[in-house]
């Protein structure tokens, strides 16, 4: 039988109400036994304590391996390191390192003039305080700031260069987008494992909106599929589960072995997908 392994995506809830609803999801996720659960940093560092908090949490309450993410953003390499050493005391040894963007989304990222400017430097720095594991982000449909596909692949082998030992991608639909990714990847001296990160949906508008800032393409094929659907429905749920079954079981097939999901906090799409894959 082939190994599948898995992690999950959270984010820090802003509520108790939302925080105790999340604590419910990890613990329904555990028995998955997840390689890692990562915890995302609001745009501009707004969550930092409570990214903190929760990926503390998640691995002395549920016994799992968390990785916090830490941005660039608006920060001085003085904060960033002291908030990367206090994660190494208190045994979080796996950062999902990331540029960010501006708190504003619409306006151009600008790197602090005292921080770390990109993902690059960050990894650079991170290693400088203590062996993380770190993982970084990769974009199978170009970021979309990226000069060119090339140069996109460049800034990845650059962060690959400074430390990175995994990369995970931004979510998308478009398979063959990734498997040619990742030849890319190889051909351009990449070698670290190019983790697929999926979506299962569970608003279709709001996913194709969100795929439309981050220039994921969304096939006809989805559309149709949702063509008419009402989120939070019976009907809806299946369709957002079979298609997410679907996706992962063709990358399984030209050999895929570990998922990254990205659970929006719910477990109730992720949980049918993963045992499907791992089964
Ligand atoms: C798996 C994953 C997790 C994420 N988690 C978070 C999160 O928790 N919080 C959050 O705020 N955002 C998060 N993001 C979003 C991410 O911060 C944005 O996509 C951001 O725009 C780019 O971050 P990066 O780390 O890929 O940047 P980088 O790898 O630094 O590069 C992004 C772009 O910046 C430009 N660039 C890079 N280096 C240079 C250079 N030396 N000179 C000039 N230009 C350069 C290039 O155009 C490059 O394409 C995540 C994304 C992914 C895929």
């Amino acid at each position: 039988m082939t190994t599948i392994t898995t992690s999950f995506e959270f984010f820090p809830p802003k509520t108790q109400v939302l925080q105790d609803a999340l604590l419910k999801v990890a613990g329904a996720l555990a028995p998955l036994k997840p390689s890692f659960v990562s915890v995302t940093y609001g745009a501009g560092g707004t969550t930092r304590d409570r990214t903190h908090a929760l990926v503390d949490q998640l691995q002395t309450q549920f016994g799992l391996r968390a990785a916090a993410h830490l941005t660039c953003v608006g920060t001085t390499r003085g904060e960033i390191d002291m908030i990367a050493r206090d994660y190494w005391a208190k045994n979080i040894t796996h950062i999902v390192a990331l540029r960010g963007d501006a708190p504003d989304m619409s306006t151009p990222y600008v790197p602090h003039p005292d921080g770390y400017a990109y993902a690059r430097d960050l990894v650079e720095g991170l290693g400088k305080i203590a062996s993380f594991e770190i993982s970084v982000a990769a974009y199978p449909e170009t970021h979309p700031e990226a000069k060119n596909v090339q140069d996109d692949m460049d800034n990845l082998k650059r962060k690959q260069d400074a430390g990175a030992t995994r990369a995970i991608t931004q979510f998308f639909f478009d398979n063959h987008a990734y498997l040619q990714f990742c030849e890319h990847a190889v051909k351009s001296g990449i070698t670290i494992p190019i983790v697929p990160g999926l979506l299962p949906i569970s608003n279709f508008e709001k996913a194709c909106e969100f795929a439309g800032k981050c220039g994921a393409h969304v096939p006809k094929q989805l559309k149709k599929t949702f063509d008419g659907l009402v989120p939070g429905t019976d009907a809806f749920k299946a369709a957002a589960i079979n298609a997410a079954i679907e996706q992962a079981t063709y990358l399984k097939k030209h050999g895929v072995r570990h998922f990254h999901y990205y659970t929006l906090n719910r477990a109730d799409l992720v949980m049918p997908v993963c045992r499907a894959i791992e089964g």
